[in-house]
């Protein structure tokens, strides 16, 4: 979509030894200053997140947490505050992601609390929604994504959504080697486009972004990022290769 800026993104999971980091950034970080026309970000481990801050300091990069809390601090063990990715100057949180909500329990009525917790500390969260093989194949195999979607959303205003990001992903093209066909994203993205202008206005469907994850390649990016609806591409595997993500920043570019 023309209005709204490409945003390409990276989701390193719990990948990358301590040692990679530094020489990741200065493959990619030379790309990202190139060219203006995409914003461009990384979801790292909370652990290299902040030599990443710094690293990334004077650069255009920006970076994403893979997880935050619901509450900004308390007797939480292990787990990692919204307030203080915040405070260290951290731009981004995935916020149920599909891994989540399959490995970690994560429901939609804690991706809305963490939702909310994310924006109301100034943090962009990533709303992951996750379509299922199940749902896929059942008489109207869009109503999960749509309801994880208004669950999710539930309780935020108009104003808030300004900072939201949406991310569309199939779960069984997630990490499958199988990406679905760019006609297929397209499909499920105006959907939930249609789905937010109904839950808000036409005019906040139209400026929110809506990425396509799972199986994103160096290959069918650009068939992806050519489609109406979806304004950027959350890459897991193939962004670990520095070099494909430089591919794929260029892509977007
Ligand atoms: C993801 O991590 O959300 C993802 C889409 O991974 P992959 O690109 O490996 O399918």
């Amino acid at each position: 979509g023309a209005v709204r800026r490409p945003l390409v993104l990276a989701n390193w999971k719990m990948n990358m030894a301590p040692d990679q980091v530094k020489p990741y950034l200065a493959t990619v970080l030379p790309e990202v200053e190139k060219d203006e026309a995409a914003d461009v970000a990384i979801a790292a481990q909370d652990l290299y997140l902040p030599e990443m801050l710094s690293l990334t300091a004077s650069s255009r990069l920006m970076l994403s947490a893979e997880n935050a809390h619901w509450t900004d601090d308390g007797a939480y063990t292990g787990e990692t505050s919204p307030k203080a990715l915040a405070a260290l100057g951290v731009d981004y949180v995935l916020i149920g992601h599909f891994e989540r909500r399959k490995l970690f329990n994560e429901t939609d009525e804690r991706v809305n609390l963490k939702t909310k917790a994310a924006l109301k500390n100034g943090l962009k969260p990533i709303v992951d929604l996750d379509e299922d093989l199940s749902a896929y194949a059942s008489a109207d195999p869009k109503t999960v994504v749509l309801k994880q979607l208004a669950l999710a959303l539930d309780g935020i205003s108009e104003t808030a959504m300004k900072n939201v990001v949406i991310a569309y992903e199939p779960t069984w093209a997630i990490g499958s080697g199988e990406a679905a066909s760019a006609e297929q994203a397209e499909k499920s993205a105006a959907l939930i486009r249609a789905s937010l202008a109904n839950l808000y206005s036409p005019a906040l469907a139209e400026q929110t972004r809506i990425l396509y994850g799972g199986s994103v390649t160096t290959k069918n990016a650009a068939d992806f990022l050519s489609q109406e609806d979806i304004d950027g591409i959350l890459v897991g595997k193939a962004a670990l290769d520095p070099k494909q993500f430089l591919e794929l920043i260029d892509i977007a570019q």
